[in-house]
C-alpha cells in the first residue's frame, strides 16, 4: 500500500483545540467476518490482533474517572472480540451511550446469532456501513452475497424494533462516495435510501450519515497510484468551509487502538500521528488517567480537510 502520510504532514490547517471529552471511540481489533477491498486496517478471518480484557478493564476504569458518556466501538468486527459483550454489559451500568459499528452480516454468523437480541437487550445504537441500496454497488466493495446478507440483517434490526420509532433503539447507516468525490447532500440521499429500502425490502431505519473518503489507508493509495491524489485534495481544500471546525468529532473524543494506545481520532490513527496533548511519541490510556485534555491542541494535517469538506464529514456525517 502506498503510503499519503508524507504528503499530508505540511499543512496550512487552522489549529484546533480540544473541548469537553464525551466519547472513546474503541478499536476493538482487527479480526472480521469479511474482507472488504477497501478496508482501512485490513481486517480479516484471520488476523489476530483483538484487545485485551486489561485494556477493556483500564478503558472501563477510566469512563469512570472522567465520566466519559459514549463509547463508539470499531473494528474488524467490535461483536468479534470476546470481551464485546463484557464491555457493552459494564458501559451500560456506567450509564453510557453504546454504539456499535456494524458491518451487519456478523449479525448471520454462526457462533454470533444471539448478538442481534443482545443489542437490542442492552440498547446498543447502531451504525452500519451500507454503501449503496442498490446490491450490484454493495457486493463490489464488500464482496459476493453481502448486499443480500445485510439486507436479511436489517429486517433482522427491524423486527426486533431497531430504526422504528418510539422503540428507543437507533439504527443508522452511513454512505461513502465509490470514488474521488464528494458525497451528495446528505438529505436528499438520505430520502432517496429510505425510499428505495422501503418500497423493495420494507426496511426502515433512522438517519443516514454520508461521509466523506479521506485520503488515507487503502483509498489515498488508490489516489496515489491513478495519480489522482493532488486533485482529490484540491477538491476538499476548495470545498472548504470554517462554519464545520466547530463540531469536529475530535474536539470531544480520543480514539484508542487495541492495544491500548491512544490517538486524537481514527484518521490519525490509521496514520499513526499520537496524540499532542501528551509530549509522549505514543501514549497509553493509564497514562491518561491524571489528564485533563480541555483546552489542549489536537494534531492536524492536510487529511483534516476531509472533515471540513462541504457539508463536513466526522463520524456523525454531516455536522450540525
Ligand atoms: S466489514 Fe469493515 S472492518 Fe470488516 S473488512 Fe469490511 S471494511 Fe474492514
Ligand atoms: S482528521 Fe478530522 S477528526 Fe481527525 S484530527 Fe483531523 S479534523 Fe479532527
Amino acid at each position: 500500500m502506498l503510503d499519503t502520510r508524507p504528503l499530508l504532514m505540511v499543512s496550512d490547517f487552522p489549529e484546533i483545540h480540544r473541548k469537553t471529552l464525551d466519547t472513546l471511540q474503541i478499536n476493538l481489533g482487527y479480526k472480521c467476518n469479511l474482507s472488504c477491498t477497501h478496508c482501512h486496517v485490513a481486517a480479516g478471518p484471520n488476523r489476530k490482533e483483538l484487545m485485551s480484557k486489561e485494556v477493556v478493564d483500564e478503558i472501563l476504569q477510566y469512563m469512570q474517572l472522567k465520566s466519559v458518556g459514549i463509547i463508539d466501538l470499531t473494528g474488524g468486527a467490535p461483536e468479534m472480540n470476546p470481551h464485546f459483550k463484557y464491555l457493552v454489559r459494564e458501559a451500560r451500568k456506567l450509564g453510557a451511550k453504546v454504539i456499535d459499528r456494524c458491518n451487519l452480516t456478523i449479525l448471520l454468523e454462526e457462533g454470533y446469532e444471539d448478538m442481534a437480541e443482545f443489542l437490542a437487550e442492552h440498547q446498543v445504537e447502531i451504525v452500519a456501513s451500507l454503501p449503496c441500496y442498490a446490491e450490484q454497488n454493495v457486493d463490489k466493495q464488500r464482496g459476493k452475497g453481502v448486499y443480500h446478507e445485510s439486507i436479511e440483517a436489517l429486517k433482522k434490526l427491524n423486527i426486533l424494533g431497531y430504526g422504528k420509532e418510539g422503540s428507543g433503539l437507533t439504527l443508522n447507516l452511513v454512505y461513502n462516495p465509490g470514488g474521488p468525490f464528494l458525497p451528495p447532500p446528505q438529505e436528499a440521499l438520505e430520502n432517496d435510501y429510505k425510499r428505495e429500502l422501503f418500497q423493495q425490502h420494507g426496511i426502515v431505519f433512522n438517519q443516514l450519515f454520508a461521509l466523506t473518503n479521506m485520503p488515507i489507508s487503502r483509498f489515498g493509495s488508490f489516489l496515489m497510484s491513478k495519480g489522482q491524489f493532488n486533485e482529490y485534495m484540491g477538491v476538499l481544500k476548495d470545498s472548504y468551509s470554517e462554519h464545520n471546525l466547530d463540531a469536529l468529532m475530535c474536539k470531544s473524543l480520543i480514539s484508542i487502538d487495541w492495544e491500548g494506545y491512544v490517538y486524537d481520532c481514527d484518521f490519525n490513527q490509521m496514520l499513526h500521528i499520537p496524540l499532542i496533548a501528551s509530549d509522549k511519541p505514543k501514549v497509553r490510556l493509564h497514562e491518561l488517567f491524571d489528564l485533563d485534555l480541555n483546552g489542549k491542541p489536537i494534531a492536524v494535517a492536510d487529511h483534516c480537510y476531509g472533515c471540513t469538506a462541504g457539508q463536513g464529514s466526522s463520524c456523525g456525517g454531516a455536522l450540525d
